[in-house]
């Protein structure tokens, strides 16, 4: 699009000029909005909302905004974290009601967790790893030597980074005489106990991994909280790939993903989920994603990297490429298992004369269709 050329809601014969107010970079920035494609129909609910539209919490260490049902109203099922890390800043010990998945965007962090049995987790995570922790778990996050920004998604869409169970919160909320005697220690030794929530602070870098660990005589957690997705062999298809994390590969985690590579010019292909909502990060890249919410209702969507999306459970969606980079996004689920269903799949393992008869198509091309499903193509 021609950067001087104001877009304009015309398509075909139909529209007419905007001559504003108007914001123009919003405007450029969501063409799909401005000029649907003539398929759209009725009302949907907005699907999508952009970190770049969230608050910043900025704190001595780092910063973190988060994009949940407060701001994308339909995003009932999960909410979702940005948070970045200068180099030996801790996010702070802390638990919550929900359950963690975490996945690094760029850097790296020490992730710890101690469960109800006292068993211990203590890892370094890299770029493209990604950790899983239940509700509950008390853990933290400090970052390694270059730092670390990470994504956190959680399993309710009313999460709040900043309704945490903190450690020095707690602290700062019990008599100190009952501190002294819950650890054996006295009174007059606490008066460095600091008196308000820490949340995010600057520390040092810590040591290698192997000096930093403590031994618990429960020995560590039965199933690992770290996942190496990246290290994970991609199923490549014409058009690009995809690599899922859940139960089958990372038994810890209650919420399962798949994260999705798109060629310029390709297509994750038409498709629903049987299970749940689907929770989306944008990665890299940018392109449209339109959705069919039955009774002939449906909408498209502009997305570009920084971006949440949203698909309510059941709703078809496709997703186009329309960059010359690589599109790169998260699929994320509160379900242990992902689950799709391809329509060309259904199709393709139907009586060809069921489906010929329904959408008026030759039998021909119906039975050439592949009968593997082909998650993104070309
Ligand atoms: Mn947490
Ligand atoms: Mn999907």
């Amino acid at each position: 699009m021609a950067q001087d050329t104001a877009p304009q809601p015309v398509r075909g014969d139909g529209g007419g000029p905007d001559k504003g107010p108007r914001n123009m970079m919003l405007d450029r920035q969501n063409p799909e909005l401005l000029v649907p494609p003539p398929t759209d129909h009725g009302t949907v609910p907005n699907l999508r909302f952009s970190f770049s539209n969230a608050h910043t919490r900025i704190e001595r260490g780092g910063w973190t905004r988060e994009v949940t049902q407060r701001e994308l109203p339909i995003a009932t099922e999960m909410a979702g974290v940005d948070m970045a890390l200068e180099p030996g800043a801790y996010r702070e010990l802390h638990w919550h009601k929900q359950a963690e998945w975490g996945y690094v965007i760029n850097g790296s962090c020490r992730v710890g967790a101690v469960d109800h049995e006292g068993r211990n987790f203590l890892e370094d995570i890299q770029q493209g790893d990604l950790w899983f922790f239940p509700k509950g778990v008390p853990h933290h996050i400090q970052a390694l030597a270059n730092g670390v920004e990470f994504l956190l998604v959680f399993d309710d869409g009313m999460f709040s980074e900043n309704d945490t169970f903190l450690m020095s919160d707690f602290f700062a909320h019990v008599p100190k005489s009952v501190v002294a005697k819950n650890f054996g220690w006295s009174v007059d030794q606490l008066d460095a106990l600091p008196e308000r929530e820490k949340y995010i602070f600057q520390g040092e870098v810590p040591p290698p991994l192997t000096e930093d660990r403590v031994v618990s005589p429960a020995g560590d957690v039965p199933r690992t909280f770290k996942h190496r997705l990246h290290a994970q062999a991609p199923h490549r298809f014409p058009g690009g790939s995809v690599r899922v994390a859940d139960t089958t590969n990372f038994a810890a985690s209650t919420i399962s993903a798949a994260l999705v590579e798109i060629d310029p010019g390709g297509l994750r292909e038409l498709h629903w989920h049987p299970t749940d909502d689907e929770w989306q990060y944008w990665i890299s890249g940018h392109g449209r994603m339109g959705v069919f919410a039955s009774s002939g209702v449906a909408r498209t969507f502009d997305f570009r990297a920084g971006d949440v999306g949203y698909v309510p459970f059941a709703y078809g969606h496709y997703i186009e490429n329309l960059g010359d980079e690589p599109l790169i996004f998260l699929e994320m689920f509160r379900n242990p298992r992902f689950e799709d269903i391809s329509l060309a799949q259904w199709m393709a393992n139907t009586p060809a004369e069921v489906i010929s008869d329904t959408i008026n198509l030759p039998r021909g091309m119906i039975e050439a269709l592949p009968k593997e499903k082909r998650p993104v193509v070309r």
